[in-house]
């Protein structure tokens, strides 16, 4: 039996002691247990399991991941604009995960955090000592009516977001050379708020590329009341989409597609009222949510279904020995795998501190990142923080579109991911944001 020393982290900086609780680390035969149980092997959790691997050596972290397969999925956007291949986005589970860790290919079905267990679904109960949760979010395409069958059956509507539907969407837009082609983005927080757009960037400038231009409306349907969450690039934004033609929505829900009919219904939120569109190509951004797995364990989450952490140590704010990582966290800022690399690093400390049986002294910032690809070959390199104020890396107006910051997203960022933030190297760019600006400053502008 070994004695762990809990400590929780209340508001800024302050660390107290919470409890003294005893873990057992025996193993009984039809009961694995881990010092480290993380739950999910995306990003967040692959670069998890590699940082504490490195610490706690073979046999000690287990892996809950279901999928054979891992995705790098920020490219999906540069695969949809027939920029990238598909192929190019994925790797086999099994060689991103760290070698020394357990992998467990099932899904946490439950959760019960009183007793430190999860039970999968192939009938194991695991029990860990923490836990690191990090399972993403849940795509929800069956809660808009006729979706699922449009994405299966239509070739003109494709999504961005899913594996199975985003080799559809370049042969959709080579298809479009009239009509309306309509980009939505729904009434639920997503992972990267941005995805919903730039690819209707990519696709105007392939209709203008091939002549057809005058003859597509381009159309961009938001539930939000904005082009997007922080002021600085939201002008730079309103000034392309202004500049290219682009109609803007604001408001609007998808709530159906009616694929027989090359119909897609929209509500107005702000009078309740149906509007139908006619298309000729539909990009549609499901409705997320957290895993239901999650969702289910009302013990751990918040009202919204979100894993509720410390927004500065990410640390569950009820079980002391649980953390969370990345886009199922109730960490209020956007989305992305940049917050999960920034995330990681605080995760890192924070734990290592609480095995240490010292305070938690590491505060994320809510740093997040969007590389808003304007064109092929033009991107707007959006960075902030939890207050939407822009924390930009160079020491140069980032709200520009820059041909450096596509060659980031395109070139630099991907190579970043499968070397650095998957074996838990990459914390953000926080350290370098700093020294470019010779330690004078930490870039924070506010707005
Ligand atoms: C089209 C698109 C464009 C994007 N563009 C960008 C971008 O430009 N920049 C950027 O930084 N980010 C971008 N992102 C967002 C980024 O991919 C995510 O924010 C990031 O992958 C989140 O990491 P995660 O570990 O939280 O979740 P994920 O990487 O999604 O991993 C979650 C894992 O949990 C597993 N899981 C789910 N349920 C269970 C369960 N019950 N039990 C066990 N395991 C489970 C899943 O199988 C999955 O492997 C984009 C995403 C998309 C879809």
């Amino acid at each position: 039996m070994q004695s762990v020393r809990i400590l929780v982290h209340h508001g800024r900086g302050a660390c107290i002691s919470y409890s003294s609780r005893t873990f057992s680390t025996s193993r009984r035969a039809d009961q694995k247990s881990y010092k480290l149980v993380v739950v999910g092997g995306g990003a967040g959790g692959c670069s998890t399991a590699s940082r504490f691997c490195r610490r706690l050596g073979k046999g000690q972290v287990a892996v809950i991941e279901p999928s054979e397969v891992h995705y790098y999925q920020p490219l999906w956007t540069l695969v949809g604009g027939g920029v990238r291949k598909f192929e190019e986005t994925v790797r086999s589970t099994k060689d991103v995960l760290p070698k020394e860790c357990d992998w467990i290919k099932a899904k946490v079905l439950n959760f019960d955090p009183d007793d430190n267990t999860v039970t999968t679904s192939d009938g194991q109960k695991i029990k860990y000592d923490y836990m690191v949760v990090s399972m993403g979010m849940q795509l929800n395409f069956n809660l808009i009516p006729g979706a699922l069958e449009a994405l299966k059956n239509d070739p003109q509507v494709v999504s961005n977001y899913a594996p199975w539907t985003v080799p559809k969407t370049y042969p959709a837009i080579k298809n479009t050379t009239s009509g309306n082609a309509i980009f939505t983005f729904p009434n639920t927080p997503i992972k990267c708020a941005g995805a919903p757009q730039k690819i209707m960037y990519l696709a105007e400038e392939q209709f203008r590329q091939t002549g057809v231009r005058d003859k597509v409306n381009v159309v961009y349907n938001t539930a939000l009341g904005v082009i997007f969450g922080v002021k600085k690039y939201a002008a730079r934004l309103m000034k392309i989409v202004d500049k290219r033609n682009i109609k803007v929505n604001y408001k609007r829900n998808l709530i159906e597609v009616k694929s027989d009919k090359k119909e897609a219904v929209f509500e107005n939120l702000d009078t309740g009222e149906k509007e139908t569109f006619t298309y000729s190509m539909l990009h549609l951004t499901p409705p997320m949510s957290a895993p239901d797995e999650l969702r289910q364990c009302k013990k751990l989450v918040n009202e919204a279904g979100f894993l509720e952490v410390n927004n500065e140590t990410l640390q569950s704010t009820r079980y002391p020995n649980i953390f969370s990582i990345g886009d199922c966290n109730s960490a209020p800022t956007s989305k992305t795998a940049a917050a999960v690399a920034t995330q990681g690093g605080v995760v890192q400390k924070n734990l290592c501190a609480l095995m240490d049986g010292k305070p938690m002294l590491k505060k994320y910032d809510g740093y997040t990142s969007c590389p808003l690809i304007t064109s092929r070959g033009r991107c707007i390199l959006a960075e902030f923080d939890y207050n939407g104020n822009p924390l930009e890396t160079f020491p140069i107006d980032q709200g520009k579109e820059r041909w450096t910051m596509y060659h980031l997203k395109n070139d630099v960022l991907p190579f970043m991911y499968w070397n650095a933030l998957l074996t838990g190297h990459w914390n953000g760019p926080g350290f370098y944001r700093k020294a470019m600006r010779l330690g004078l400053s930490d870039g924070s502008v506010k707005q």
